[in-house]
C-alpha cells in the first residue's frame, strides 16, 4: 500500500500519489514500483498474468476494443493483418528511416509520405506508432491500478540510448495519450545500473568515477552502452548495436536447422498453424536449453504424422555463434569509442599481433566495475560465457533480465518522487548538438556529455549584404561536416533589416531539457527584431496534433471512455474503502459505538454499489461516506496531536 495521509486542513484521507516505471520494449512492456514499505522495486503482476506484457496489439475485425498481451498475441499468425507487434521500432520514424525493413513486419505500413511520419493500416483505420504505443501504455497503467487499487497518473518511461529526439518525443506523447504525466524519459542502460544500485549515492563515485557496460539483448534488438557514473551524473560514453539482432534471430536458427536435420514437411512454412508450432517449439527449445542440456519434442503436421526434433545444448551454441559474434563486435566498438582499453584484451592482442599500443586518448584499464546483462537472450548460458570473457570478468545478472529496465526505472521514479532526497540524478547529452555555418561545418552550442537539462547560445552574423534571411539548420552529431551528422530540423529566421553583411548580431540560444529534448530560439540583437522561434524534432508531433489525436481518440472510443470512467470510479472507491477500514480498526477506542455503525453502514452501502455500472451513483455514495467519516477523522487528529503533545513541554 501506499503511504496514507491525513490531510490537517480538511480532515480528509489523503493518499501520495506513485509514480511508476515502464520499460516499453520492443518485444515485452512491464511496469514496476518501489513498494512504499520495504523500498525495493518490484515489477507489477496483475491477476497473476505474469509481468511481461508481450508488446502486441491485437484489432479484432468486428472493432471491438483492441487486446494488448498475450492474447494479442495468439493472433499474429492467424490475423497478422490485425495484429501489430514491434511497434517500438517504428516511433518516430519516417517511412525511409526504416530503409527496406518495413516489409519485414507482418501488417501494412503506408509508405505514401516517405517524409513524414510512419502510419501503420489496420483495416480501414490508420494508426500512428504513437496511438498504438499508448494502447501498450494504457494497458500497462490499468494493469498497475488495477494490482495497486490506486490511481495512476504519473510515469518514468525508459527508451533505448540511441533513441534520437523524435523518437523521446513520441515516446513521451505516447505517455500522454494514454492518460500519463511523463515525469522523465530515461536511458535503459542508465535505468538497468539504477536497479543493480549503482551511482545512488554520490560520496561513492566522488573520488572515482566508475565505468559500467550494459548489453542488453532482447528479442528483437541488441544494444551495448558503455557509462561513466561520477558524483550522481551518469554519462553514456558510447553505444552500440544492431536494431535486427536478438532472440527471435535464434528462434529462427533452430527452426532452420530443424527444417533440414529433420526433413519437416514443407508445409510447416507454408500454413501458418504449422509455422506458429515450429516457431513457437523453436522458442521453447531454446529457453529450456537455457537450464538444461538436451531437449526432444514432437511436432505434429496436418496429417497428424509425427516427428520427434532434438537440439542438444552444444548444437544450440554452435548455430547461435555467428550472433554472438556480432554483439562481441558492437562490445569491442563501444568500449573503442569510449576511449577504453581493458588490460587482459591488449594482453591478448599482443599475444597475437606483438605489442599492441594505446593512444593518448585511450585509457588503459585492468577491468570495468561492473558488466551487466539486461534483455530475456542474455539467460542463454553461452552468451553469459562470452560476455563474460569478452570483458575479462563475470557479468552481473543476478537480477531478472526482463526486468531490471523496468525496475530501474521505478527507482528513478522514486527519486522524482522525492523519497529519496540524498540522491542527485543527472543524465547527460550522449551527442553534440549545433547548427550548421557557411561550408556545411557543424558548428557545436552543446557540446556531449553536457549535463542535463542546459542551455547555451553564440552569436553568429550574415554573410552577404542586405540579407534579410538567416536559415538555421541544426544537427546532432561529432563529426566536422554536417553532412554526417544527423540533422534534426531547420528554420528561417526572417525579417532581419537589410544591413551590410557581418553587422546584424544573431543569438542563438539551444535549451535541452532533462528529457533530451532541444528548443531553439533565434534573435537578431542589434534591430530588435525578436522572433521566436521554436524547432520541434523532425518527425515529431505538434501540440495540436497530439490534441487533435486524444479528440480523435475521444469521439471514436465514446464507450472506452465511459468504461475507463467506471473503472477509475470504482478503484477510487475500493481505495476509499480500505482506508475507512483501516481508520475504523486503528480508531475503534476513539469512535462511539453509533459513529462506527454509521460509518460501516455507509460503507456497507457503497461496497454494494460497486457492482453496478452507475458511475454517479459510485461517485455519490463515496462523498457521502467521505462527508459522515470527514468529522471523525479531524477529532481522531486532533486528539491524537493533544495526546502527543501530553507528554513533552515547550519551552
Ligand atoms: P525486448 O527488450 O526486446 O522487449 P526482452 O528483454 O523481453 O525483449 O527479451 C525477449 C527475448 O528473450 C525473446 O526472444 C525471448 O525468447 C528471450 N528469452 C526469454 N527467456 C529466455 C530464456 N530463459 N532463455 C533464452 N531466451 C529467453
Ligand atoms: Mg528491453
Amino acid at each position: 500500500m501506499a503511504k496514507v495521509a491525513i490531510n490537517l486542513a480538511t480532515g480528509a484521507i489523503q493518499q501520495d500519489e506513485l509514480i511508476v516505471g515502464i520499460d516499453l520494449g520492443t518485444t515485452n512492456s512491464l511496469v514496476a514500483y518501489v513498494h512504499p514499505e520495504t523500498r525495493q522495486p518490484a515489477a507489477i503482476n496483475d491477476l497473476g498474468r505474469g509481468v511481461l506484457v508481450p508488446s502486441v496489439i491485437h484489432f479484432p475485425p468486428d472493432g471491438s476494443s483492441p487486446l494488448v498481451g498475450s492474447e494479442a498475441k495468439d493472433f499474429l499468425l492467424s490475423d497478422p493483418a490485425h495484429t501489430i507487434y514491434s511497434v517500438k521500432r517504428l516511433l518516430g520514424k519516417s517511412y525511409r528511416d526504416l530503409a527496406g525493413h518495413a516489409g519485414e513486419l507482418g501488417y501494412k505500413v503506408i509508405d505514401d509520405d516517405i517524409e513524414g511520419l510512419v502510419k501503420v493500416r489496420v483495416g480501414e483505420r490508420f494508426y500512428s506508432p504513437i496511438e498504438l504505443s499508448a494502447d501498450i501504455l494504457r494497458e500497462l497503467r490499468q494493469r498497475a491500478e488495477h494490482a495497486l487499487k490506486t490511481p495512476v497518473r504519473r510515469a518514468v518511461i525508459t527508451v533505448p540510448a540511441y533513441f534520437n529526439d523524435s523518437q523521446r518525443q513520441a515516446t513521451r506523447d505516447a505517455g500522454r495519450l494514454a492518460g500519463l504525466e511523463v515525469l522523465r524519459i530515461v536511458n535503459e542502460p542508465t535505468a538497468a545500473a539504477l536497479a543493480y544500485g549503482l551511482g545512488l549515492d554520490p560520496e561513492e563515485t566522488k573520488t572515482r568515477a566508475k565505468t559500467v557496460a550494459v548489453y542488453d539483448l532482447g528479442g528483437g534488438t541488441f544494444d551495448v552502452s558503455i557509462l561513466r557514473l561520477h558524483q550522481g551524473i551518469f554519462e553514456v560514453l558510447s553505444t552500440h548495436g544492431d536494431t535486427w539482432l536478438g532472440g527471435d534471430d535464434m528462434d529462427r536458427a533452430v527452426v532452420n536447422f530443424w527444417q533440414e536435420k529433420f526433413q519437416l514437411s514443407p508445409d510447416f512454412q507454408r500454413v501458418p498453424g504449422l509455422q506458429q508450432q515450429l516457431r513457437l517449439a523453436a522458442e521453447m527449445a531454446k529457453r529450456y536449453l537455457s537450464q538444461h542440456d538436451d531437449f526432444t519434442t514432437q511436432l505434429l503436421d496436418q496429417a497428424d504424422n509425427v516427428t520427434v526434433v532434438t537440439l542438444t545444448r552444444a548444437e544450440f551454441d554452435e548455430l547461435i555463434e555467428p550472433l554472438i559474434q556480432r554483439t562481441l563486435a558492437a562490445c569491442r566498438q563501444a568500449l573503442a569509442d569510449a576511449g577504453l582499453v581493458i588490460g587482459s584484451q591488449l594482453s591478448v592482442a599482443s599475444e597475437k599481433k606483438g605489442p599492441a599500443l594505446t593512444t593518448d586518448n585511450q585509457q588503459l584499464i585492468t577491468k570495468l566495475d561492473a558488466v551487466l546483462l539486461v534483455g530475456g537472450s542474455t539467460r542463454v548460458p553461452r552468451v553469459y560465457e562470452a560476455v563474460s570473457a569478452f570483458f575479462g570478468q563475470p557479468a552481473n545478472n543476478s537480477l531478472n533480465p526482463d526486468e531490471v529496465v523496468a525496475l530501474g526505472a521505478a527507482v528513478q521514479a522514486d527519486i522524482l518522487a522525492g523519497n529519496r532526497r540524498d540522491v542527485l540524478l543527472l543524465d547527460v547529452t550522449p551527442l553534440t548538438l549545433g547548427i550548421e555555418t557557411l561550408g556545411g561545418l557543424l558548428d557545436p552550442i552543446i557540446p556531449r556529455n553536457s549535463k542535463i537539462p542546459t542551455r547555451a547560445g553564440r552569436q553568429y552574423t550574415t554573410s552577404v549584404d542586405g540579407q534579410v534571411n538567416l536559415k538555421i539548420s541544426v544537427y546532432q552529431g561529432e563529426r566536422d561536416l554536417v553532412s554526417e551528422n544527423r540533422k534534426l530540423g531547420e528554420f528561417v529566421l526572417s525579417g532581419i533589416p537589410a544591413m551590410p553583411a557581418g553587422l546584424p548580431k544573431i543569438d542563438v540560444n539551444f535549451s535541452l531539457n532533462a528529457d533530451g529534448i532541444l528548443r531553439v530560439e533565434a534573435v537578431e540583437l542589434r534591430s530588435g527584431t525578436r522572433q521566436d522561434v521554436e524547432i520541434k524534432p523532425q518527425y515529431g508531433l505538434t501540440d495540436n496534433q497530439v490534441e487533435q489525436m486524444l479528440m480523435d481518440s475521444l469521439t471514436h472510443a465514446q464507450q472506452d471512455v465511459a468504461a475507463r470512467l467506471l473503472i477509475e470510479a470504482r478503484t477510487a472507491a475500493e481505495q476509499l474503502l480500505y482506508q475507512v477500514g483501516r481508520f475504523l480498526t486503528k480508531n475503534a477506542d476513539l469512535l462511539s459505538a453509533a459513529e462506527t455503525a454509521a460509518t460501516e453502514a455507509k460503507a456497507a452501502e457503497l461496497r454494494q454499489t460497486l457492482t453496478a455500472t452507475a458511475r454517479d451513483l459510485i461517485l455519490q455514495q463515496m462523498d457521502a461516506l467521505d462527508e459522515l467519516t470527514r468529522p471523525f477523522a479531524e477529532r481522531v487528529m486532533n486528539e491524537s496531536i493533544q495526546r502527543a503533545m501530553a507528554g513533552k513541554r515547550i519551552g
